[in-house]
């Protein structure tokens, strides 16, 4: 993936490099090599970058832009985008929407699959989102016996870097789980094809293109021996864990029910709680339970858009990110959001604390660390989410000339505060994988 040739990014009007000092650098450049950041300055590019002319570099002008590291989008269905506004559940909470598109997504065929991918991924990259994960559970009989490949393919034709979870559903309604039975899997089935994808796909190396996760779905979707079986798995090939927890109160009470406890008490029996651990949603935790995820390091993805959508709660973000777990932000599935537009979940996550604590309760900035250091701290991708010697060059580029951010002050703060237009490019590894101009000249 990475541009052997060297890039160059010049003229940015404002770059946003997130590095340790924070530094907002005015006239701005960005050289990289093989896909990692080499240099940034401030001003005309040097005659010299990297012991090269610039104009051996593929370049990019972003006169009139505002230059942000690649926003990381930490949870994402992406086979949902097959069901967006479906009919029937448009106005329905998280346990009767899943009762109903359950038998749907069962009936998905690969080519849905691959189409859903792609969708999904492009509108990411029109986001200027550079770093995705897909939590992929879903498995009908009647797909491929390597789905999986067949998603992963998909997402890596777009550009967009990947980090797909093979995730699985092992308790049906006959278990007393809430998924049909015609959608969950053995534990054999499910950990023999998570090793043959990670052996596969999963590349540990920095500047990576495709990650591996694993992903069992929710306390109410799997057994207890499977999550077990899955993170000795995981721990065994260094890979990181993913699963849906504590996002409404009808899962507190199956918790409370079927297991006799709490979402993060049973997620501590299985042998969770940990570094190598980030949650979707993560909503219905106590003061206490708070405390207890900051000291683990386990990172939560908080998903506004889907949250309300649901009518799910309002995660703790602030609680939590001072309790030390790392927060990332994310779309959800388009099933629940029902779009894959991370830039508009940034807006979405401002907005949403203010309603609850005020204009104080929650900063441009905060969001801004959530949407690329948080996200990559959850997905373990610390060579990405700034811009800085050694990371990836992975860039989100806006014009501050498109219309909706037209007549704003503070440019940073625009991307935040005005409704989103599409990026004006988008950069995984020194390569444009989007080009407004090229491909969307009507959102110009
Ligand atoms: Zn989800």
């Amino acid at each position: 993936m990475p541009n052997p040739r060297g890039f160059l990014l010049e003229n940015a009007a404002t770059l946003v490099t997130m590095n340790d000092a924070r530094d907002v650098v005015t006239d701005a450049w960005v050289a990289a090599r093989d896909g990692l950041v080499t240099a940034v300055g401030r001003g005309p590019a040097p005659a010299l970058v990297d012991g090269a002319p610039p104009a051996e570099f593929a370049r990019f002008d972003a006169r009139g832009c505002v230059v942000l590291p690649g926003l990381v989008n930490t949870h994402h269905h992406l086979y949902q985008t097959r069901t967006r506004a479906w009919r029937g559940v448009v106005d329905s909470g998280l346990f009767p929407w899943l009762r109903t598109l359950y038998p749907v997504w069962a009936k998905l065929t690969d080519e849905q699959f691959h189409r859903a991918a792609v969708v999904g991924c492009r509108e990411l990259l029109r986001s200027g989102c550079t770093l995705t994960t897909d939590h992929h559970y879903l498995f009908p009989r009647a797909a491929s016996p390597r789905l999986l490949d067949i998603v992963i393919e998909a997402a890596l034709s777009t550009g967009i870097r990947f980090h797909p979870t093979r995730g699985s559903m092992s308790r049906s309604v006959r278990d007393g789980g809430l998924p049909p039975d015609d959608v969950v899997q053995d534990a054999d089935t499910i950990l023999a094809d998570s090793e043959r994808v990670v052996g596969r796909w999963h590349d540990p190396r920095p500047g990576a293109a495709v990650r591996v996760a694993l992903a069992p779905c929710s306390p109410f979707s799997v057994d207890p021996e499977l999550m077990r079986r899955t993170a000795e798995l995981a721990r065994r090939h260094g890979l990181r864990l993913h699963t849906h927890l504590a996002e409404t109160r009808d899962e507190n009470e199956y918790c409370e029910r079927i297991y006799g406890c709490r979402p993060l008490d049973f997620l501590e029996r299985v042998g969770w709680l940990g570094p190598d651990v980030w949650l979707a949603h993560g909503i219905w935790f106590d003061d206490d339970e708070i405390a207890r995820l900051g000291r683990a390091g386990t990172g939560i993805a908080h998903c506004p858009s889907s949250n309300m959508r649901l009518g799910s709660g309002i995660c703790r973000v602030r609680e939590l990110r001072r309790a030390g777990s790392p927060v990332g932000l994310a779309v959800d599935g388009s099933a629940s959001n029902d779009s894959s537009n991370l830039l508009a979940e940034l807006r979405q996550a401002l907005l949403l604390h203010r309603v609850l604590g005020g204009a104080a309760a929650m900063t441009v900035q905060e969001v801004l660390e959530m949407a690329t250091l948080g996200g990559a701290r959850c997905l373990g991708r610390e060579d990405t989410g700034a811009i800085a010697p050694g990371r990836a060059c992975d860039l989100a580029v806006f014009d501050l000339e498109a219309i909706g951010y037209d007549g704003a002050d503070d440019p940073v703060a625009a991307l935040l505060l005005c409704h989103p237009e599409p990026a004006r490019a988008t950069i995984v590894g020194g390569l444009v994988v989007y080009d407004r101009d090229a491909e969307d000249p009507d959102a110009r």
